[in-house]
């Protein structure tokens, strides 16, 4: 990959949770080609073992770890791992999280009289599927702040990036849940980055657009692979015209960790979203 900003991370312990994804698979790439020692956390170790393994063959250092982002327990032990291999942490990536069909509506307007028979109503939703978006997101990603921002609290130059979405400004229909969280995830990195501000730790966050990925491939395309109709709703309400290139991420990615380009950014959500959330539709 041709890395689009020239940030020299060498030396830097890297962390990223939900590694075994397309976007934070992607972020380490971009991040051990930087430089850096990454650690790739993901519930799938399969996944992040194999995303590791990828990057190590092209010679830069990298390993996968097993990692429940809603399990301190969990969070510790690969902590305790990553201390031994790479040293105390510099940069979190908290990337971990998603959304369910558990904490789904079917329907985009509930219009009485209007529900199919088997189709999921607001009223269907279970708590026990809201709270588990719910946590995975937030939660997800205050657990492993708590655990990894302690190495941090020792060194200079650290950063932490959370992972929010267009949902954060404006709920999108059908996902009160995720809405709910990645608004969630934006307000606790305005809050985190005033909270470690005289720990002189910068916290910023990203806020993808839309990019087509494993999370949300049910609600973008049908079973056959064909567009579903939110996928020409997304692309007529993003200026650009398009879904966004993971790729497309990095450059914000390596100026956020840039402490010479950024240093004095803290508390920030950059949307990268074709201009999605500037459009009113009109
Ligand atoms: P993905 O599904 O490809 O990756 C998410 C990864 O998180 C998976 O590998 C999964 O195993 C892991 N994970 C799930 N639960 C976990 C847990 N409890 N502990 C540890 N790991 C866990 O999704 P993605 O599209 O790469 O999304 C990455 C992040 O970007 C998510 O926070 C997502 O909400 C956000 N995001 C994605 C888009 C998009 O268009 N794809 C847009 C906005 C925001």
């Amino acid at each position: 990959m041709k890395l689009p900003l020239n940030t020299d991370l060498t030396g830097k312990t890297v962390v990223i949770t939900g590694a075994g994804g397309v976007l934070g698979g992607m972020f380490a790439k971009a991040l051990a080609q930087a430089g850096g020692k990454v650690a790739l956390l993901d519930l799938n170790q399969e996944a992040a073992e194999k995303a590791a393994k990828e990057i190590s063959e092209e010679g830069y250092i990298a390993k996968g770890y097993a990692a429940n982002v809603l399990q301190k327990e969990s969070l510790a032990a690969a902590h305790e791992q990553i201390k031994k291999d790479f040293g105390l942490c510099d940069i979190l990536i908290n990337g971990a999280g998603g959304n369910n069909p558990k904490a789904t509506t079917d329907q985009e307007y509930y219009v009485p009289g209007e529900l199919k028979e088997g189709e999921k109503s607001f009223f269907d939703l279970e708590q026990s599927g809201v709270e588990f978006v719910f946590n995975l997101n937030f939660i997800g990603t205050l657990l492993p702040t708590q655990e990894f921002a302690q190495d941090m609290l020792e060194k200079e130059g650290c950063n932490i990036i959370n992972i929010s979405s267009m949902n954060a400004y404006t709920p999108l229909t059908k996902i009160p849940a995720y809405s709910g969280a990645k608004a969630a995830v934006s307000n606790f990195t305005e809050w985190l980055a005033v909270h470690f501000s005289k720990s002189r730790i910068r916290v910023n966050g990203i806020a993808p657009g839309f990019f087509a990925t494993k999370q949300n491939r049910e609600l973008l395309f049908e079973k056959d692979g064909t567009p579903t109709p939110r996928t020409g709703k997304i692309l007529a309400a993003t200026p650009l015209g398009r879904f966004g290139e993971s790729e497309e991420l990095i450059g914000t990615l390596l100026f956020l960790l840039n402490n010479e380009a950024s240093g004095f950014i803290t508390g920030v959500v950059i949307p990268v979203d074709g201009g999605f959330q500037a459009y009113s539709g009109v």
